[in-house]
């Protein structure tokens, strides 16, 4: 068996280091145990003076190596970028262009999705030739930098294992970093791919609100059975049958962020595809324009994708749907006569505009007592409640919606000074939403318990039955509830705790 080993020029100096071991374990995987010392390297003369022009985006580098076995090629590896670039600093230390060897800020270290797309270019028009020829990936900065260790890459690595990649030594990062993150009680812990859309999607949630001013990337959800006509309890938390929503991952851009982003449509593609679910993407900022003031005829929005990103989903097979600038206006009109018709029948409660509000700011779909992730069983739950907001008086509501950090909920409109405006908009606020089972959101709103409104620990009644009590105190460890204390969500939770402690009289704290 004559194994060679194909490496770009411009890599060669850094990928030297790491060949060896990586060449070693994609045969392992295939079961054979091969010597090092019997693989032959070939140098892949890219042209240009510098590594940057050898590297440039128009040329047909990547960041991989190949192998063949008897001149075939059997396995591709691609590597993760490195900020311990041996090649850049051989060219910097020649005074060619400045390199810092090792600095923490530099952005690409160790990230394994920037240049992605060109790791699976490779793959796939090598695959047309040669259809057994395998894709590996491996990780460089594992022991150096603490990059490779970080949240976002680690949901990477799932994301490559979800669309069925292996990173050849993933058991250089601990499985600990990994459950940081946390497995639902739901998935399999020890396996690296996701196994629920709703997870992953969570998981896109907590780790795009980490900034501050970040618009967190978020699945809204239109369901179109769903008819405010009949707008009421029953309906509102009844069993949906979850493969007639029209599911929708709205992010910003895909601006910097175009390779992550074409991991995770292509992973949150792959699960809805194995769950029977309608997905579509959309970027949000541009659709949120509308409601930023800006006349619907001047709303950008993004149409396609970047070609070199659509030709490669092509190659892979994948069907990515993404939503018009007219089903968005549509779906625009399709809440205004909502509001309308609710206004008609005097109901403030919108269920479908509820949860979407809850998901645009960021909360999880997950249930924050207990942590249950399955999706069939979690309801939006009012912290302050419906019934009681459409019974306040005029100026309890003025009051609540004169707050600072309240201000901005009443958007300039036609309607700003109704008074039934006012109440639907404290209704269906997603600071006034919680997510919890349905057992959880039962007990709930019988007043076994409540969430006090300065951090959001669990208050229960004291006089509960003793069944009861346990099983809440089963459920508290794994309560999340302070994770999503905005100030709004505080004075929403006011309400409901000051009710709650009126209503049960006596109450304990965990
Ligand atoms: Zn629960």
């Amino acid at each position: 068996m004559k194994i060679v080993v194909k490496i770009f020029n411009c890599n060669y100096e850094t990928y030297k280091n790491y060949y060896k071991d990586a060449v070693k374990r994609a045969f392992k995987k295939d079961g054979f145990d091969i010597n090092p010392q019997d693989i032959e390297i070939v140098i892949d003369e890219l042209p240009g003076d510098t590594i940057q022009s050898q590297r440039a985006p128009s040329g047909r580098h990547s960041r991989t190596i190949t192998v063949l076995v008897n001149d075939i090629p059997t396995y591709i590896i691609g590597f993760s970028n490195t900020g311990f670039d041996e090649d850049r600093k051989i060219e910097s230390d020649k005074g060619i262009k400045p390199y810092k060897y090792g600095n923490d800020d530099y952005h690409s270290n160790s990230y394994i999705c920037q240049g992605i797309n060109k790791i699976f270019d490779l793959y796939y028009d090598t695959k047309l030739e040669y259809p057994n020829v395998k894709l590996f990936f491996y990780l460089l900065d594992v022991k150096k930098a603490s990059y490779p260790h970080n949240l976002s890459n680690t949901i990477s690595y799932r994301e490559l294992y979800t669309v069925g990649f292996e990173i050849l030594n993933i058991d250089q990062i601990s499985f600990e970093e990994f459950k940081q993150l946390g497995f639902s009680v739901e998935e399999n812990v020890g396996n690296y791919a996701y196994i629920s859309f709703n997870k992953f999607a969570n998981d896109l949630t907590s780790i795009s609100k980490k900034g501050p001013d970040n618009v967190p990337a978020y699945i809204k959800c239109i369901d179109n059975k769903f008819d405010i006509e009949s707008n009421n309890d029953e309906y509102s938390e009844e069993f949906r049958d979850l493969t007639e929503l029209e599911y929708i991952y709205t992010f910003k851009t895909l601006g910097a962020q175009t390779y992550d982003n074409f991991l995770i449509m292509w992973t949150l593609n792959t699960l809805a595809e194995k769950e029977n679910k309608n997905l579509k993407f959309v970027f949000s900022k541009e659709k949120y324009n509308f409601r930023l003031g800006q006349p619907p005829e001047d709303a950008k929005f993004t149409e396609s994708f970047p070609v070199t990103i659509t030709n490669l989903f092509q190659k892979i097979g994948v069907n990515i749907k993404y939503e018009s600038g007219d089903e968005v206006r549509q779906q625009l009109d399709r809440e205004l006569n909502q509001y309308k018709t609710a206004k008609e029948k005097n109901e403030i409660r919108n269920q479908e505009l509820f949860k979407n509000n809850m998901r645009a700011k960021g909360l999880e779909t997950k249930c924050y007592l207990c942590g249950c992730e399955v999706e069939e069983i979690l309801e939006a739950a009012h912290l302050w409640g419906v019934a009681e907001i459409k019974n306040a008086s005029l100026n309890k509501l003025n009051m609540i919606l004169s707050k600072d950090c309240m201000r901005d909920l009443i958007e300039e409109c036609d309607h700003t000074n109704e008074l039934f405006y006012k109440k639907y908009v404290l209704a269906n606020s997603g600071d006034n939403g919680v997510w919890l089972c349905s057992n959880h959101h039962e007990l709930f709103d019988r007043n076994y318990y409540c969430f006090d409104s300065e951090y959001g620990k669990v208050i229960i009644k004291k006089d509960s039955n003793e069944i009861v009590k346990n099983y809440l105190l089963s459920s508290e460890p794994n309560c999340s509830m302070n994770s999503i204390m905005t100030n709004k969500t505080k004075s929403f939770l006011e309400e409901r705790e000051n009710l709650f402690k009126n209503t049960v009289l006596e109450y304990e704290t965990l």
